[in-house]
């Protein structure tokens, strides 16, 4: 066979995907793989459902695709319609995209637009975190927090200003509130030092999911920064492509900590994985300021398309149907329990942290030190081969900002069952166990 042409990443050749069912995969030479991770923690039901798959097929009879501009479709009343009532109409307008970047970089165009609308045109200057992940567009690189993504291109993307977030794995502040409170008076110090009145919005994930390792930000921090935007007249955007749509046990993350931001980018489990859909949900008044300045400058041809999104729609009733939600608790819990138990037996297991179904565990060469691994020596990228072997797909990431170790994400689709979880975490604890013959 000629080689592939395609170039997604470096590294060995993968195994040939054959088919998939429920939270199993298997490859075409039989092997079969947990789905720890959810793909890119996005297939969030598992494979191979049927109510998705005879809702799909049902559009696909009636019709595919059709231009936002040229007709209204039903399903894409009915999912926004849904998507707002799961803020309960705290975000009331909805504009669909097909994948995350691009709803954070919808949401980024709505603030600027909206306060250029106002008369505000000073206001184009974004706030986010350092690290963290908000895509690979231009815009949504703009205000993302990882330099080896950075690096090439931070002479052409948007600029922004990059500040901490809470860490309450490594701080040496005298306690978790003084580490907040000083992380938030060292984040208003740097807006002051900006001007307040050239930002147009603050964005963060209100759980770190990949770049961090689900890093947990808390209830004081979030209910400040919403402070701080409002004292700033800025927006909060909140980038829930990965926690949104029932990852952490709510619908959104930041239902958890009742804080509402005004801009909300969601994508990866909206589509499950059956279909590429996204959203950036808004509060009213910003869409009808922009609205009445002539319209939203912005769009995607396949945005709200019907099959995307029956698609997206079928998902929400199916987790409504199953009460999906009450099962990332109850799973929750338990691969909470067995992902401290392997931290106990483990030394290099320096830091287990998430909520619902979005786990990281951080790996690092001294417990005590919170020393990471020397980069050079890919420890994220070994951990995950071995997973691999044993039969389980982990979430690798090596963080090279600030002084985190390399880490790994355990994201299970959200309908596992309590013998998925043993089973997977039966796996992870054999790969750990070669891992740590490997490293000692
Ligand atoms: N924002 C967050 C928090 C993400 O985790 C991701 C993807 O991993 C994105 C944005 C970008 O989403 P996509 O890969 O669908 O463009």
């Amino acid at each position: 066979m000629d080689p592939s042409p395609l170039f997604y990443q470096a590294g060995p050749a993968l195994p040939e995907i054959s088919h998939a069912q429920g939270v199993y995969l298997w490859d075409e030479t039989g092997k079969q793989y947990l789905d720890g991770c959810s793909g890119a923690i996005a297939c969030n039901l598992g494979h191979g459902r049927n109510d998705i798959r005879d809702a799909m097929l049902a559009q696909l009879d009636r019709v595919a695709f059709t231009y936002r501009t040229q007709f209204e479709n039903a399903p894409a009343v009915a999912l926004a319609q849904a998507l707002v009532a799961l803020t309960h109409h705290h975000l009331e307008k909805v504009f669909f995209v097909s994948s995350g970047s691009e709803a954070v970089e919808s949401a980024l165009k709505l603030a600027r637009q909206y306060f250029v609308a106002r008369g505000e045109p000073q206001r184009r200057r974004f706030v986010s975190l350092r690290p963290s992940y908000h895509g690979s567009t231009l815009g949504a690189l703009g205000v993302t927090g990882y330099e080896p993504l950075e690096a090439p291109f931070r002479d052409i993307a948007i600029g922004s200003l990059k500040v901490a977030g809470p860490d309450f794995y490594r701080h040496d502040d005298a306690d978790d509130s003084r580490h907040v409170a000083r992380v938030l008076a060292d984040t208003r110090a740097a807006i002051e030092a900006a001007g307040p009145d050239t930002i147009a919005a603050f964005v963060l994930e209100p759980v770190g999911g990949a770049s961090t390792g689900a890093r947990m930000l808390d209830q004081t921090y979030l209910e400040g920064i919403r402070t701080l935007c409002d004292e700033t007249g800025c927006l909060l955007i909140l980038d829930e492509v990965l926690t949104g749509i029932g990852r952490t046990g709510a619908w959104f993350a930041y239902q958890h900590y009742g804080v509402t931001p005004d801009l909300l980018a969601t994508a990866k489990g909206l589509g499950a994985g059956y279909y590429p859909v996204g959203a950036v949900l808004s509060r009213a008044d910003i869409v009808e300021t922009v609205m009445a300045s002539g319209g939203f400058q912005h769009g995607h041809t396949y945005a709200g398309n019907p099959l995307a999104c029956a698609t997206g729609l079928a998902v929400i009733e199916a987790m409504q149907r199953e009460r999906v939600l009450d099962n990332v608790s109850a799973r929750g819990r338990e691969l909470k329990e067995g992902l401290l138990a392997l931290k106990a037996r483990f030394p290099w297991v320096g830091d287990v942290r998430g909520l619902g179904l979005l786990w990281g565990v951080e790996l690092v060469a001294d417990a005590d030190s919170k020393a990471p691994f020397p980069a050079e020596q890919n420890r994220f990228a070994l951990i995950t081969v071995l997973a691999k072997e044993e039969g389980l797909l982990i979430y690798p990431r090596r963080t090279l900002d600030g002084v985190a170790g390399d880490h790994f994400l355990v994201t299970p689709p959200l309908t596992i069952d309590a013998a998925g979880i043993a089973e997977l975490l039966t796996r992870l604890e054999r790969a750990m166990a070669r891992f740590d013959r490997e490293v000692n």
